[in-house]
């Protein structure tokens, strides 16, 4: 009985030795570990029928890690960085065979498609420093559970579809989640509000990212004005924006000096600067934001609208929370 049960685990990792090697002898000991406790206590009774369990326990595992590993390949660096004026510097990422921007943008051409996915725009944020919220891909409930305990709660699921590019509008948005069993509810809710949204909807996946904490809300921009090329837009959130159209705009390429007068002459600026006594916002780092955006629409002229909105402002650093790319 016994002997069906280790042939079992030893053709199961053969089947799977490729993958096993790709992960340490630890790993490997613990998915043996696992395996062993999932259908231990059965050993004694049963021959075959644990053969199967430990080939598909050990499966299972090795699936958990293979989504593991590209997950971590597909998590951005969100360190913010102000990229140096010398433009050189952008010119030599460009040529590095590891730029994602590129790669990423080739890829839409490929498919045919203008308006890039939230996970690849912030993707390209983050090659540009521009600082973005930490998110994984998620493709069913229980992949998108357990990404929301790495990531740590609250969490905001939002759809991820090239045919939903406004997603609130679309019920693709839900905040604040605090459980695992929530975020696995609020999945299954996305994925059902965008079927109603529309019949044929491509689903690539949700989003799971961290909940940035609520702040004063900006908004970075660009658009490239037919008559003045590449512009980059600076304003605050909501109705600052939409009612009172308190926006500045610069032509690209900006210089940190350029970027600082588009954030101190809005006339709302006073909101960022302590007003009544809240604590004033890192103008650095907005600075930063505007600067690196400006690098990245100098250097890929496909780019034809950029929409950081919004982006929340904090004493110390800033974080965009929604990014649009469309291409030309
Ligand atoms: P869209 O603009 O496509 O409708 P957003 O990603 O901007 O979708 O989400 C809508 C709103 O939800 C945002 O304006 C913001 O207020 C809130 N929100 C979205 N993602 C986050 C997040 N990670 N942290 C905090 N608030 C968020
Ligand atoms: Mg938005």
């Amino acid at each position: 009985m016994f002997i069906f049960g280790f042939f079992g685990l030893f053709l199961a990792l053969l089947d799977r030795f490729s993958l096993a090697t790709v992960l340490s002898i630890d790993s490997l000991m613990d998915c043996l570990r696992l395996s062993f406790d999932i259908v231990g206590p059965f050993n004694l009774y049963f021959g075959l029928p644990i053969a199967i369990k430990y080939y598909v326990s050990l499966n299972y595992i090795v699936n958990l890690f293979d989504t593991y590993t590209s997950q971590t390949k597909n998590t951005p660096q969100t360190k913010p960085f102000l990229i140096p004026q010398n433009t050189t510097y952008i010119r030599q990422r460009k040529n590095n065979p590891v730029n994602q921007t590129q790669k990423i943008i080739n890829q839409a051409k490929k498919e045919g498609r203008k308006a890039l996915l939230e996970t690849e725009a912030k993707t390209i944020c983050a090659e540009y420093g521009i600082p973005v919220t930490k998110f994984m891909l998620a493709k069913n409930e229980k992949e998108a559970s357990a990404q929301a305990d790495q990531i740590g709660y609250p969490i905001v699921l939002k759809i991820v579809s090239p045919d939903i590019i406004h997603k609130t509008e679309a019920g693709g948005v839900i905040v604040n989640l605090k459980t695992a069993a929530d975020v696995a509810a609020g999945y299954k809710k996305i994925i059902e509000n965008a079927a109603k949204y529309k019949a044929d909807v491509k689903i690539v996946g949700v989003l799971v990212s961290e909940m940035a904490p609520q702040s004063t809300e900006v908004i970075v921009g660009a658009i490239k004005d037919p008559q003045f090329g590449q512009t980059v837009m600076f304003g605050f959130g909501g109705i600052f924006v939409e009612l009172l159209k308190d926006v500045n705009f610069r032509v690209a390429p900006l210089t940190a000096d350029d970027a600082k007068e588009m954030i101190m002459q809005l006339k709302a600026y006073p909101l960022l600067n302590g007003y009544r006594n809240t604590t004033p916002a890192d103008i650095d780092a907005l600075v930063a934001i505007l600067c690196n955006t400006s690098h990245l629409i100098m250097d890929y002229p496909e780019i034809k609208e950029l929409d950081l909105n919004p982006i929340m402002a904090y004493s110390k650093g800033a974080k965009t929370v929604d990014a649009r790319i469309i291409l030309e």
